[in-house]
Parts: C-alpha cells; structure tokens; sequence
C-alpha cells in the first residue's frame, strides 16, 4: 500500500468529486420560510453588502431593510457605515449633525468602523475639545471605531488661512518643550497656545482610539508642518518644497503633542525682535537634541 499523499493529485484516475445531483431550485423542495440569521455571519455579511454598498438598491429597499428588526439594523449599519467620510470644510464652524446629539442604540456613528474627517483648523478645531472629543471618545468605548484619519483641510497658518490679521495670527515668542523635556523657545502664531489647539492636542494624546493619523494639504505645508511630517522617500529633508505627489503630507502627531503641548507665550529675555523670523529654522533648534 503506497503511502498517504504519495500520488500527486493531478494525476488520481477517475471523478475527484462526489456525484451531484442535477441543480434544483430551492423552492421545489423547500416551502417555509427563509431564515436569513440562519445563514453563517460571513454569508450575511456579504449579501448586506451587495445589497447596501454594490447593487444600485432604491433607498426605499435600504430603509426597509433597516427597519426590518433589531438585529437587522446592527449588522446592515455595521456594514453601510463601515467606513464614513465627514467633510467638514463647508460647515464654517458647525459641528457635523453626524458627530452631535445624544448617543443610543440607533445612532449610525457608534457603527463605524473607519472614519475620515476633512476639517478646517481654525473654524473646527475646537469642536476636538467638546462635541467632537465627546463623541469620537464613545464611537470606540461603546462602538466600533478603530480607525480615525483626519485631514486638516486649511492652509495654518498661512494669510489665507487667517483671512485677516488678528491677535491670534501673531507670531510670538513661545516657550516650549522639546523631545528631550529641555525647555526653549520658538516664534509660532499664537493660537498654537490658546484652548482650542491646545485641547486637540489634549485629545490626540489622551484619546482611546487604537489608530489616529493626521493629515495636512501639502501644497503649502512649509510655514509650520515640516518638522512633523513624515519624510521624503529619498531621505531628503524637506525644506519647504515637498516633492512628491502626494496631496496630503502624514503628520506625525505624537511630535506635535510633544513639542507643543502646553506651550505658553511668554517673551525670553535673550531675544530681542524677531517677530518675523520664520518658524521653522528655528523650530528645528527647539526640537533637535543639540541646540544651537
Ligand atoms: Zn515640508
Ligand atoms: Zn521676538
């Protein structure tokens, strides 16, 4: 007797496969009903996802299979909000209805799984210290968020994203902390140092959410972002002129938590005026290990 696996499958004489019988259709054998949570979870899956995100289904069809029952509902909006992008570029300030009110047991949101938020900094970033911290906090205790991008979708802080000149667009001497914990000092406008940058910063280094990445427009990123984006492929480091392709540039936000949190303007005794010195040479000695 030849061994257990010793004859190539390829070449076993004869059908490999049982005799079936001729198709039939179900319904010439099978007369009750169809029991749809009888089907393996990995089968639902796929046909709520044909019929919600692949079929061109009327949204009448969508609404009633929502309201088809409890259970219905959790796992046809686990799959149609797996993933949901908030633009928030148009709201001038408003929080997004999709992120607001109370949360229960039918709020959508606690149902994604990935989630994009396309945001102005100025008009929206303090929504991260309120209705927006509040609610991104619950999506992943009690919900399914795992996964949140967000896309800083203005130009910081630039003229065109100040619009006018305020207090706040300033560049001021700011005392900060560097990797290294050594304190020193670098001109940046003065928001970085006012609640509501601060309190995102506070969110991004305090939040539950198992994967956060930060995105800024990398068509003008230079007056502020080069020391935090991710690097150039070749190795070079940027120096304002980022060129690549890419649209948007990765921020590496634990570096932006760490040099800037807590930061607090405050004039130093050895700088005499450099109000219009540009942030990021300087930037470069606040959070380099050696200071210049
Ligand atoms: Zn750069
Ligand atoms: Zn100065």
């Amino acid at each position: 007797m030849g061994k257990f696996g010793s004859k190539s499958i390829a070449y076993r004489p004869g059908r490999l496969f049982p005799f079936y019988p001729p198709y039939q259709s179900p319904a010439k054998y099978w007369k009750g009903p169809f029991r749809f949570f009888d089907l393996p979870p990995e089968l639902r899956d796929q046909i709520l996802r044909l019929i919600l995100l692949e079929w061109d289904s009327a949204q009448k069809d969508t609404v009633h299979l929502f309201l088809t029952c409890r259970r219905i509902y959790e796992e046809a909006a686990s799959v149609f909000y797996y993933e949901v992008l908030l633009d928030n570029m148009h709201l001038k300030g408003t929080a997004d209805p999709f992120l607001t009110g109370p949360l229960t047991r039918v709020s959508p949101r606690q149902y994604v799984r990935n989630l994009v938020i396309r945001f102005s900094l100025k008009e929206q970033i303090n929504l991260f210290g309120e209705t927006y911290g509040t609610a991104l906090q619950e999506m992943a205790e009690k919900g399914r968020l795992q996964d949140l991008r967000l896309e800083v979708g203005s130009l910081f802080p630039n003229p065109d994203f100040w619009g006018f000149e305020d207090e706040l667009s300033a560049y001021e001497s700011i005392r900060v902390t560097n990797k290294a914990g050594k304190e020193s000092f670098i001109l940046a406008p003065l928001f970085i140092t006012k609640a509501p940058f601060q309190n995102f910063l506070k969110f991004l280094d305090e939040s539950k959410i198992p994967k956060i990445t930060l995105f800024v427009d990398a068509e003008d990123h230079e007056t502020f972002w080069c020391l935090f984006h991710r690097p150039h492929p070749s190795g070079k480091r940027c120096e304002g002129e980022w060129k690549g392709n890419s649209k948007m540039l990765k921020v590496q936000h634990s570096n932006l938590v760490k040099c800037f949190k807590g930061a607090r303007a405050e004039k130093p005794t050895w700088i005499k005026d450099c109000n219009y010195t540009p942030i990021a040479p300087i930037l470069r000695n606040a959070t380099g290990n050696e200071e210049t």
